[in-house]
């Protein structure tokens, strides 16, 4: 089976707080559309009263959200809402447009990952949905000194019940120190591992990460089928995500909350939005504006 190499490791800055109980970092910053595709961004927050992200909208992508410490309070204008613990992941489809909020659940802080996954330009107008993956109930597979929890995708012939609009897998990784996991990943899939605890070395040429670092996996040729397969050694106890998906191949129109594929769709995205044709706000907000 083919080894994937790593063609690009990038390095975060420290987090910066940028309002009060609200401090991030970009680990995939936006504009790098093509060599990302089909991500977009990768934020790492931090964030406890009064900070939080109160009603706000979204178009033509999905936002995957890790919780890594601490609760996270959510809520969206078609009547979902909940708390997600540590490890807990929630895969929201914004499509033709939802309105929510990410909010610290009461006194307790989150400090939590948000992916955008692009949309295909086919399913950038589609209902809304919501799917609420909890650490309880992954699935994982050990290896002697490893260990793999499937969040989407496939894993060793088991599915994942995730939804995903495009096919992506996204996969926990733990291994020992001295330990090695070889990850299988879609030889058609764009990809990459986030470092989340100590150090890990990468691919047959040793790539080395540690702790917020981003290995991008090299780029898929058109057509590639099959599997291929990553090797993670553990130079330390290491945690990492491997993330990878199948390229959409279209352009990128981004502006705020709408990713859309030309100028025309944003500025239809900020009418529907203005003229109400996401609906109203959410339960939070209208319980928070009584309570005022
Ligand atoms: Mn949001």
């Amino acid at each position: 089976m083919t080894q994937r190499t790593i063609r690009l490791v990038t390095t975060p800055s420290p987090p910066r707080e940028h309002r009060p109980g609200m401090a991030n970092r970009p680990l995939i910053a936006p504009g790098h559309w093509a060599d990302f595709d089909p991500f977009l961004v990768l934020m790492e927050d931090w964030m406890r009263e009064p900070g939080g992200f109160p009603d706000h909208p979204h178009r033509g992508i999905e936002t995957v959200t890790l919780v890594l410490d601490g609760e996270l309070h959510h809520a969206d204008n078609r009547g979902n809402s909940g708390v997600l613990g540590t490890d807990d992941v929630q895969w929201m489809t914004a499509g033709k447009g939802i309105i929510h909020a990410e909010l610290p659940n009461q006194d307790r802080s989150s400090h939590m990952l948000q992916l955008w996954l692009n949309l295909p330009s086919t399913s950038k107008m589609v209902e809304s949905d919501y799917q609420d993956l909890l650490a309880a109930q992954r699935v994982a597979v050990d290896d002697d000194h490893a260990r793999i929890l499937l969040i989407s995708g496939e894993l060793e012939g088991i599915s994942a019940p995730t939804r995903t609009r495009t096919p992506v897998q996204y996969l926990d990784v733990q291994v020992e120190a001295g330990g090695r996991a070889v990850v299988p990943v879609p030889a058609a899939h764009n990809g990459f591992v986030l470092v989340l605890d100590g150090a890990v070395r990468v691919g047959p040429e040793n790539a080395t990460g540690a702790a917020g670092q981003v290995l991008w996996l090299d780029f898929p040729s058109i057509g590639a089928t099959g599997m291929s397969s990553l090797v993670l050694h553990g130079a330390t106890p290491a945690r990492a995500l491997v993330v990878s998906g199948t390229p959409l191949r279209e352009p990128v129109v981004a502006y705020g909350p709408f990713v859309m594929n030309t100028e025309a769709e944003i500025i239809q995205a900020y009418q529907d939005f203005h003229s109400g044709k996401f609906g109203g706000p959410t339960p939070a907000a209208l319980a928070l504006a009584a309570s005022e």
